[in-house]
């Protein structure tokens, strides 16, 4: 059987995760809901649509939607304008996608096999090789894929190019040990040490999360590993000590490097588009003393002997 997988994002050129230029594949469905995400159209596994109501022409100038639509109660209109597709009705024919002239509705995922992610990584090849880059998965949570992704790495090693694994850790050892042997680096996020802030601010436990980073220590592959630096939620000292605590006593050392990613806001118009509440709405911040902030922790973690950088660019 040809394996697919469902991609909501490929990404060429891209230089933030993994060394070098790189391919980034975005797949969708992810287990944690973290309240800061930049990609909400990752959250569900399955293809979605989203409304952009700004670029909808109006019902009455226009309406091919409701023309194609065999459920038209899922079709839903504000003065004239569509601003929504109500899930529980809708059937996900996408046949108001393929007749929106005007991009109001923007579909996200697509069905794809490894032998067409292949034609696309291809192309870049020679920009890994000069760059020492390669192929990225990415989410969402990739891992939900994990027989698609072990193909396409295995086709990936095939022609020497250089594999890394973005992963949030939360999933089955089993199924990250199956990706393990044809993986070059993973990349992964602390959020924080605490199990019920963290099921708090993620929708889930960390404990899962630590238990499989400290038994992938032992596999002698190496890990970048993130902390999205979240005003109010992660970037106290009693957090961030117990971050490094984490890493000096339980990672034996396979951290590469430590990389501390200051909170955006991201990704609002998509949560509209999806009809979801952006969550971190009133959240502001001074970016000035933010970033000393995150200075500050950065320094923090290098006097603990942990190699640590703002950002994710490798070398500084
Ligand atoms: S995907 Fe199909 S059923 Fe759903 S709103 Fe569009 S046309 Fe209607
Ligand atoms: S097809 Fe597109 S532009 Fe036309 S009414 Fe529907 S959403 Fe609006």
């Amino acid at each position: 059987m040809v394996q697919e997988g469902i991609i909501f994002n490929i990404q060429r050129f891209t230089i933030h995760d993994g060394p070098g230029v790189r391919t980034e594949l975005f797949f969708k469905g992810c287990p944690l809901r973290c309240k800061w995400c930049g990609n909400p159209e990752s959250f569900q596994k399955q293809i979605q649509l989203g409304v952009y109501r700004k670029k909808c022409i109006s019902k009455n100038k226009c309406g091919a939607c409701l023309e194609v639509c065999p459920q038209q109660d899922a079709l839903q209109f504000y003065r004239g304008k569509l601003v929504a597709i109500d899930p529980t009705k809708c059937i996900g024919c996408h046949a108001c996608y393929d007749a929106c002239p005007a991009e109001a509705i923007k579909k996200w995922g697509e069905s794809m096999t490894v032998e067409e992610c292949m034609e696309i990584i291809r192309k870049d090849k020679g920009y890994y090789t000069r760059s020492g880059g390669g192929v990225t998965v990415s989410g969402g949570e990739a891992l939900l894929h994990v027989d698609f992704i072990l193909e396409l790495f295995k086709a990936c090693k095939a022609e020497s190019i250089h594999t890394c694994f973005e992963s949030t850790f939360h999933g089955k050892w089993e199924d990250l040990e199956k990706v393990l042997p044809y993986t070059d680096l993973f990349i992964s996020d602390l959020k924080h040490m605490n199990p019920d802030i963290h099921k708090q601010y993620t929708g889930v436990s960390n404990e899962l999360i630590l238990e499989n980073l400290t038994k992938f220590s032992k596999t002698g592959k190496e890990i970048i590993l993130r902390i999205p630096v979240i005003p109010y939620v992660n970037e106290d000292e009693e957090n961030i000590e117990a971050t490094a605590n984490f890493i000096c006593n339980e990672m034996e050392g396979r951290v590469r490097t430590l990389q501390l990613l200051s909170f955006m806001r991201l990704g609002e118009e998509k949560y509209q588009s999806l009809n979801m509440e952006y969550q971190m709405e009133k959240v502001k911040i001074n970016r000035i003393s933010f970033q000393k902030k995150i200075t500050g922790i950065a320094n923090y973690f290098n006097n603990r002997g942990i190699h640590c950088l703002v950002g994710t660019k490798e070398k500084q």
